[in-house]
C-alpha cells in the first residue's frame, strides 16, 4: 500500500467531500480552499506526474475540470472566473505527489495573485523563441 492521502481518499480510508467520480477520475473539495468552492480533480490510478497519466484519464480530467468550472459558475458560490492549475512536479509547487487539477473559483478583489520574477518582464528575443520551439517540436514529433 502506498503512502498517499489522495489514494486514501479514493479508497474511502480518509474522508473527503466528493462532487464527481467515474472510472478514470474523481473530484473532491480541497481541504484548504484558496476560495470557497475550490475542487481537486484527480486520476483514480495513483500517478505522481501528469506525464505518467494515461491518455484517457488525462482527457477526462480536463473534461471534469470543465464541468466543475461550469457547475461553480451556476452554483451560487461566488465565482466570476475560474483558474485551472496543475503543478506538475515539486519545483512547480506540487506538494501532494498524486496528480491533481485545481479548479479554483475567482472573483475581483479576492486578494490572490500569481507573481512572476523580474525576468518575466524583459522581452524575449525571437531567436530564443525559435530555438525553444525547435527543441519542443522535435520531441513532439517523436512522441508515440
Ligand atoms: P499542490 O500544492 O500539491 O498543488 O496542492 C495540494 C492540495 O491538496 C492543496 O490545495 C491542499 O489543500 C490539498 N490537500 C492536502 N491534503 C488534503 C487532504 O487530506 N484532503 C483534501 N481534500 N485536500 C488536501
Ligand atoms: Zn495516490
Amino acid at each position: 500500500m502506498n503512502d498517499c492521502i489522495f489514494c486514501d481518499i479514493l479508497a474511502g480510508r480518509a474522508p473527503a467531500e466528493f462532487v464527481y467520480r467515474d472510472d478514470w477520475c474523481a473530484a473532491f473539495m480541497d481541504i484548504r480552499p484558496v476560495n470557497p468552492g475550490h475542487v481537486l480533480v484527480v486520476p483514480i490510478v495513483h500517478t505522481a506526474l501528469l506525464t505518467e497519466v494515461d491518455e484517457t484519464s488525462t482527457r477526462q480530467m480536463l473534461w471534469v475540470g470543465q464541468q466543475v468550472d461550469a457547475a461553480l459558475r451556476e452554483s451560487g458560490i461566488r465565482c466570476e472566473a475560474v483558474n485551472l492549475f496543475l503543478a506538475d512536479g515539486r519545483a512547480a509547487g506540487q506538494d501532494v505527489m498524486h496528480v491533481h487539477l485545481h479548479v479554483i473559483p475567482r472573483f475581483r478583489g479576492d486578494g490572490h495573485h500569481l507573481r512572476f520574477s523580474p525576468a518575466y518582464f524583459k522581452s524575449t528575443p525571437a531567436s530564443e523563441l525559435k530555438k525553444n520551439a525547435g527543441l519542443i517540436r522535435q520531441r513532439m514529433e517523436n512522441r508515440p
